[in-house]
């Protein structure tokens, strides 16, 4: 048995690990990389020939690990894609919002003759998006009944919750190869302990030799959420009684839903006002909506917190899900207080730029950001404080209050990375992914001292290594 890591190694995106058991490839994800500005480059292609693999497996809906899989199958990939059902109708509108956008890119690139000639072109369409959603195969959840599932004759599948995103899933495989049986787990993303709406990470029950680990915060340990949810309390009340208006950047999937929950709760205990909340993309409404769909995925907590029959944890009286431009460009005009929650998350797109535009030069007005800027963006300029930042072409001066909320990630910290491999039993070799360098390394030195008797890996792109 044999894997292979070409992708989310050395760095934190485009999740891409091939497992090999006997003459069979199961690739685990097919995500995208994202960030600088090689990146268009390094998702023109894929690392194998698709048509090699096969089977896929899904983690979860997040693009890093999803958005290569259209060019899996637009370039000859013939097996399913098997994930969890809510991330099947998760994926499916992220994939397409991916295509909206790779196609409004490439008008641009052909318009302006950006970029190499053959390079300009859109790498997927709509309609490779349709193929690849027809390959998908749902798994149950262990938690909801789900056993093993046999994806190859010699390989096995089982999913357990991740915590992470809705969907979000950590992959226990079975192989068999010459008569010798290894079990391999992936945790994907690891959400932490707590995360509204989503149950905790489980730990697989089975024996299991070999841990694929994601290390985001791998050198970090968080505050807990509940101090976190207070501040959020406090400065939302500051701001409302001061009439001004509130600017929330967060990604559409996940972060959104979490800010929504959280907001209608502090509302229902009177812990903040009951004042006008938007949440303004499109993308983030029709999420709202698999949410919905998927209940079944909603903790114990959730049930409780709004088990009155007719309550739903992302709706309430003054929250408004805003579809059209039209209605998006009158909140620019309106007095506050008001909030409204929009994409992208880093402020480098989407409608809220607008919104910022509109709010960032009047000191009763607040931006809070809630998740990682990356370098080079808005975001990360207006995080560092930065008094006067370049918006839509022109300069503005950032009289707004900045409030910075570290702690509504949706990744475990170093102590629950350590605890979940700890409660594996008959671990014996570890490899670490999705981590910056300088995470993965803390989170190395941390485990090795822990436990010496594991074998801990850190792979570097295209690393291959026999099990
Ligand atoms: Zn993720």
């Amino acid at each position: 048995m044999n894997i292979t890591f070409y992708g989310a190694a050395g760095g934190v995106t485009g999740s891409k690990h091939l497992v090999e058991a006997g003459d069979k490839k199961v690739l685990l994800d097919c995500g995208t990389f994202q960030g600088l500005s090689d990146v268009r480059e390094r998702n023109r292609s894929l690392p194998f020939a698709p048509d090699t693999i096969d089977q896929v497996v899904l983690s979860h809906a997040h693009i890093d690990h999803s958005g290569m899989l259209m060019l899996l199958v637009k370039n000859g990939y013939q097996g399913k894609i098997f994930a969890t059902k809510a991330t099947i109708d998760v994926a499916q509108w992220m994939m397409k919002d991916m295509a909206k956008i790779e196609r409004q890119d490439a008008k641009y690139r052909m318009k302006h003759k950006f970029g190499a000639p053959d390079s300009r072109e859109a790498l997927f369409t709509e309609e490779d998006v349709e193929e690849a959603v027809k390959r998908f195969e749902p798994v149950e959840y262990a938690r909801r009944g789900g056993g093993w599932k046999q994806i190859l004759p010699n390989v096995k599948l089982k999913f357990y919750d991740a915590g992470h995103i809705l969907g979000s899933a950590i992959t226990v495989l079975e192989m068999e190869e010459k008569g010798k049986v290894e079990r391999l787990a992936y945790t994907g993303d690891l959400g932490p302990s707590g995360m509204p709406l989503l149950f905790d990470p489980q730990v697989p029950r089975e024996e299991i030799t070999t841990l694929i680990t994601e290390t985001t915060y791998g050198s970090r340990v968080h505050d807990p959420l509940t101090d976190a949810i207070e501040q959020l309390a406090v400065a939302i009340k500051r701001v409302v009684d001061r009439g001004g208006k509130i600017v929330v950047p967060a990604f559409s999937l996940g972060r959104t839903q979490v800010l929504v929950y959280l907001v209608h709760r502090l509302t229902d205990e009177g812990k903040i006002p009951r004042f006008p909340i938007y949440v303004d993309s499109p993308l983030a409404t029709n999420l709202t909506e698999v949410h919905r769909k998927h209940r079944e995925d909603y903790d114990e907590e959730t049930w409780v917190d709004f088990a009155k029959p007719g309550h739903d944890p992302l709706a309430f009286r003054n929250l408004t899900y805003v579809q059209s431009s039209r209605e998006s460009k009158e909140l620019n005009g309106m007095p506050g207080p008001f909030m409204v929650i929009s994409a992208s998350g880093m402020m480098t797109a989407g409608r809220v730029v607008h919104h910022l535009k509109h709010t960032i030069e009047d000191a009763d007005n607040a931006i809070f950001i809630t998740g990682y800027q990356a370098q080079g963006t808005l975001g990360r300029r207006i995080l560092e404080g930065d008094k006067s930042v370049e918006i839509l072409g022109g300069r503005d001066q950032v009289k707004a209050d900045v409030f910075l909320f570290n702690e509504f990630s949706a990744h475990a910290d170093s102590r629950e990375l350590q605890a979940f491999a700890e409660g594996i039993k008959g671990l014996k070799q570890v490899y670490l992914v999705h981590g910056e360098a300088h995470q993965a390394d803390d989170y190395r030195a941390q485990i090795k001292e822990a436990h010496p008797e594991w074998q801990v890996v850190q792979p570097k792109e295209g690393d291959s290594f026999s099990l």
